[in-house]
């Protein structure tokens, strides 16, 4: 299995969501504070430079600290923040570092079908539901949560929420490390990152040399080709590593969800793809506005991450030999 990191236990608190961030016990009392809604309320005092300070030191620790991750996952749609909550609270010694190229994350699941707001999940995807403590109404096969951001606000929460997870938003992946590995094969072994408005600007401005994240797993869940998504998917043919992208065909429920979940795997050494970005690497179904595949998707990209995790030594977040 590979070594991990180890995460200071003592910041951890047991909830029915699995370890959570402890509050910080660090609490100074302001006379001059109050809360009051008559015209009196005031707050404690502050320094422009605490406020810069406050938030850099934390950016760049963090930064730092991640530039070598057990796992990064990029996209934070319904797909990427299933695989993250899933594998995060499996595994509170990993660290698990999100990569999301928007502002806000969540990609296509804050509605349902033609902007509408209720989402609708197949049996048995709300379990995730019951997980995550979304309510819903049951309609037998299926089940509907009255608005697709109540699912995706809570999922986020519950994962942002986990002390072993980073998400880094208005960050874009814009290529994938490749190395040869022990064995001369050909292996993702992490992320090139960028500022997103920096990766926009290629064209305009030269010379803005991108980041790097190394790590033994990615898992790519950037949704639909688009001027951002099927990232990973273009990037392997564009590399040599997969002949031809496989599109994402016409729309059948049925087939598509199952074919989502069932064909989550390792589709490059190194690499996992999960959700919609599956479908065009494999020439797969869309499933319009029904999300279960989504869930399982990610779910089942978890899975996968563990097992290879379980299957390679690390050094340093490099792959150095196989068990
Ligand atoms: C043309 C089109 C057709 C659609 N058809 C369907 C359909 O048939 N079925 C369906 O369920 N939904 C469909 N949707 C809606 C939506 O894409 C999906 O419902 C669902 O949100 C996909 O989940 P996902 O997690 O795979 O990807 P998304 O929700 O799209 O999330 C991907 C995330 O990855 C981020 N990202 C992309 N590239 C990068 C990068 N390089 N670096 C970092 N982050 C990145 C994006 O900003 C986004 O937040 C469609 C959307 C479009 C535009």
């Amino acid at each position: 299995m590979a070594p991990v990191q180890t995460l200071d236990n003592n910041k951890f608190v047991e909830t029915r969501f699995g370890k959570q961030l402890k509050p910080s016990s660090k609490s100074t009392t302001y006379d001059d504070v109050a809360e009051n809604y008559d015209g009196q309320y005031r707050f404690a005092p502050i320094q422009e430079a605490q406020v810069s300070r406050a938030m850099i030191k934390r950016y760049f620790e963090t930064m730092y600290d991640r530039a070598i991750s057990d796992v990064v996952i990029v996209g934070a749609g319904s797909a990427g923040l299933t695989c993250a909550y899933h594998l995060a609270s499996t595994r509170p010694d990993l660290k698990i570092t999100i990569i999301e190229a928007n502002v806000a994350p969540g990609g296509g699941a804050w509605l349902g079908g033609q902007l509408m707001t209720p989402m609708v999940i197949r049996k048995p995807a709300d379990r995730f539901l019951q997980e995550i403590c979304v309510p819903y109404e049951d309609e037998g096969a299926y089940v509907v949560v009255k608005h697709a951001a109540l699912f995706t606000s809570t999922l986020l929460s519950r994962v942002l929420a986990m002390p072993n997870v980073v998400m880094m938003n208005a960050t874009a992946v814009e290529d994938l490390i490749i190395h040869e590995d022990h064995a001369g094969q050909q292996r993702v072994a992490g992320v090139v990152t960028n500022w997103t408005l920096v990766a926009l600007n290629h064209d305009t401005q030269s010379c803005m040399d991108p980041n790097t994240i190394t790590c033994p797993v990615v898992v790519s869940a950037t949704g639909h080709d688009g001027p951002m998504g099927a990232f990973s998917a273009k990037r392997l043919v564009s590399a040599g590593l997969l002949k031809e992208l496989g599109n994402m065909r016409g729309l059948d429920m049925n087939r598509s969800e199952p074919a989502i979940v069932n064909n989550t795997r390792e589709v490059a050494p190194g690499l996992i793809m999960a959700g919609m970005e599956l479908s065009e690497h494999d020439g797969k179904n869309r499933m319009g506005p029904t999300f279960g595949g989504m869930i399982g998707s990610g779910i089942k990209a978890a899975h996968e991450a563990l097992r290879v995790l379980d299957s390679v030594n690390v050094v340093e977040g490099k792959v150095v030999s196989t068990i």
